[in-house]
């Protein structure tokens, strides 16, 4: 049986790049693996990796180095039938990391078809993440101006205090803008020069951006 497709899905904070990833794994049959989500899961573990991971991501604030990013990536990608389509969020973040990305690909006998980058422009991002509010008891978001008239009002739910995330201010979504920028421009470079990359303008309508990426990754 040929192997299905597999997909690396890259954006910055804001480029709508989750609500994406679960129209496409639920429209394509993908296996996703968001590699944060995957790191979270391991850090929450009662293991010796898991609290090294724990420390590292929720102590200390930092990277995870990268030979446990690829270890975790690997398991995870094993876990999934080779029949399956695969869906990797979030990886390769840097230049560095793209030939081992590739090497992990390869020893789990598949071979990548587009990496999808939606872009959005940093006033686009700043302007959808400060709207980005949630619920300080019950963890419910919510967004100003849609179903939040202001931040002084109580969650409907629970009645708890709603504020904004730590780092969703203004000046905390331009750093990570400017930060992926820098990290993850040269990945997509080299993605444009091998003919794989699938170029999005996330500054659209969420079902246009998805109908954008079906055009091009469905199957055939
Ligand atoms: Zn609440």
């Amino acid at each position: 049986m040929p192997l299905k497709d597999t997909y690396i899905l890259l954006g910055s904070a804001g480029s709508g790049k989750s609500t994406q990833a679960e129209l496409l794994k639920s429209s394509l049959h993908l296996a996703h693996i968001d590699i944060g989500s995957e790191l979270r899961a391991v850090a929450s573990q009662d293991t010796l990796l898991g609290h090294e991971v724990n420390e590292i991501i929720n102590v200390k604030h930092s990277f995870v180095p990268d030979e446990v990013v690829f270890a975790v990536l690997l398991d995870a990608i094993h876990f999934v039938p080779e029949t399956v389509g695969l869906l990797i969020d979030g990886i390769p973040r840097r230049e560095s990391q793209i030939e081992k990305v590739l090497e992990v690909l390869e020893q789990a006998h598949r071979s990548l078809n587009k990496v999808i980058f939606i872009d959005v422009p940093e006033a686009v991002s700043v302007e959808r993440i400060s709207k980005r509010y949630a619920c300080t008891v019950c963890k419910r978001n919510y967004i100003l101006g849609k179903n939040l008239i202001d931040s002084e009002t109580p969650c409907r739910y629970c009645s708890g205090h709603i504020v904004q995330r730590m780092d969703d201010t203004e000046e905390g979504v331009r750093t990570r803008h400017h930060i992926f920028q820098k990290d993850t421009l040269p990945v997509i470079n080299y993605f444009e020069k091998t003919g794989q990359l699938l170029h999005i303008n996330g500054d659209q309508e969420t079902y246009k951006v998805f109908q954008n990426i079906l055009k091009y990754v469905r199957p055939e």
